[in-house]
């Protein structure tokens, strides 16, 4: 997914919505004490279910950060070797297949998958 660019004198701001499960939980409480059992379950529920989103969100970061670290010398590599002239007219075929490619257009095809990775790098 291609992350849409910022119109001019604009910027992009990180933001965090969250729910306060704890505050759930008191007005499960309260109405658990005024007997209205139905909501107070709904509310304890939802309060679970927020917090599992919030452990899941957390494990989702820490992986993407681990991605992000092994794909950006990946990158390195591939803007190196795009800058190479391309060779794809006077190459020596892959023994295995007719579709070898030299290493600029190769490159070129590894950086397209990482922009398509949209806002990732
Ligand atoms: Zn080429």
């Amino acid at each position: 997914m291609n992350t849409p660019e910022a119109p001019k004198n604009s910027q992009r701001i990180q933001v965090q919505v969250a729910v306060d499960t704890d505050e759930l939980r008191t007005w499960a409480g309260k109405h658990a004490d005024a007997g209205n059992h139905g909501v107070a379950h709904a509310l304890y529920r939802a309060a679970e279910r927020y917090d599992d989103q919030i452990i899941d969100l957390k494990q989702l970061r820490k992986r993407l950060t681990r991605a992000t670290a092994l794909l950006i010398p990946l990158r390195n590599t591939a803007e190196e070797w795009e800058a190479l002239p391309c060779v794809s007219g006077y190459r020596i075929a892959n023994v295995d297949s007719d579709d070898s490619q030299c290493l600029h257009c190769a490159s070129k095809e590894v950086l397209n998958v990482l922009d398509a990775l949209g806002g990732v790098l």
